[in-house]
């Protein structure tokens, strides 16, 4: 059998301290409001949408 380890692991792990999520974007486009960027913590899997207004 080749099962991996992954599915051992939870599927959500939650930080301790939740101000060190590693925020990695997952995509991003772009509507009239700005920039809108989907990203996604690498360690917990929480994601997240910010949106950057666009600045002249
Ligand atoms: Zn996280």
């Amino acid at each position: 059998m080749t099962n991996t380890a992954k599915a051992k692991q939870p599927e959500i792990t939650i930080h301790t301290d939740l101000c060190s999520h590693d925020w990695g974007i997952e995509s991003r486009h772009w509507t009239s409001e700005g920039e809108v960027l989907y990203q996604r913590c690498s360690i917990c899997s929480t994601r997240r949408m910010r949106l950057r207004a666009m600045v002249d």
